[in-house]
């Protein structure tokens, strides 16, 4: 029987992040995690044998609380789509090929599996850090027994971010999927001061459009983003990063040149952009890129 302590160096080297693990650790662990289904039937085969055994649970818990079912779940993934992950992984293996023994295809794989998990561990703490609650409504699955009904998303996206910055709990938001669909597109941002401005192609919408306005209507859109009392909050470089690059880019983008021309020059009558106003509230369009 292995203590605890031993347990987790034994975990550390199934993830890579132990340089001078065993050899065949980091790619055991990153196969196993290949296939969440297979890693719960091993995880299932280890502890029924444990069992048979006579080893019971006070000597070896069920610690992810899959023995009598489920799947190992990973969390934050839809973010890390092949679209995102292929460049990525191409410019890694490249990197990392002529400084491995490993063949390309298991240095692949220990990368995919390092990123998943990283993903999972980023999700995990920004859904407890937002009290498992949508910012931006105040939404609460877990209430009801909700599943796969709150997302946990980068502020500047995974894609964008920096290797630090990917596992910045102050770079993450939980959301609601509409909400967290519109804050990832820009039709949603967030001031320095934590007050959610919607873009004016959205507030139009609102005004016109009674489905649009059920879910981006004030409210159930709240003033400003909702967080437990104590909970870290969102770093303003991050929010100024979505407002400049998300929320600006979507304005561009649907905005007519004319209309655009004619916010410019009332952003400039009013003086200082959006980052420094944050009494400003729910105002589209003022943002510039
Ligand atoms: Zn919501």
């Amino acid at each position: 029987m292995r203590p605890p302590s031993s347990i987790l160096a034994k975990m550390a080297n199934l993830d890579g992040s132990r340089s001078h693990g065993g050899r065949w650790d980091a790619l055991a662990g990153a196969i196993l995690r290949d296939d969440p289904a297979r890693f719960s039937r091993v995880y299932r085969l280890i502890l029924g044998t444990a069992r048979v055994t006579g080893i019971g649970p006070d000597r070896l818990p069920d610690f992810l609380g899959l023995e009598n079912g489920g799947e190992l779940t990973l969390l934050g993934q839809e973010e890390i789509d092949v679209s995102v992950l292929e460049p990525w992984l191409r410019d890694q293996v490249a990197r990392k090929s002529s400084a491995s023994d490993w063949p390309e295809r298991d240095t692949e794989r220990i990368l995919l599996a390092s990123v998943r998990v990283g993903q999972h561990i980023f999700a995990a703490s920004v859904l407890r850090n937002c009290g498992d609650k949508c910012v931006f409504c105040g939404f609460r699955p877990a209430a009801f027994g909700g599943k796969r009904m709150l997302l946990a998303s980068h502020i500047k996206p995974w894609k964008d971010s920096l290797p630090h910055e990917r596992l910045d709990l102050r770079n993450g938001l939980a959301a609601c999927p509409p909400h967290d669909a519109a804050f990832d597109t820009g039709l949603l941002t967030v001031n320095g001061g934590l007050r959610i401005h919607v873009a004016s192609s959205l507030a139009a919408a609102v005004q016109s459009d009674p489905l649009a306005r059920q879910y981006y209507g004030q409210p159930p859109l709240l003033v400003s983003l909702a967080l437990p009392s104590g909970a870290e909050q969102p770093a303003a470089k991050y929010l100024h990063w979505h407002r400049q690059k998300v929320f600006a880019g979507h304005q561009a983008d649907v905005l007519s040149p004319r209309r655009r021309a004619e916010m410019t020059r009332r952003d400039e009558q009013r003086g200082a952009g959006l980052a420094a106003r944050p009494e400003i509230g729910r105002s589209g369009g003022v943002a510039r890129g």
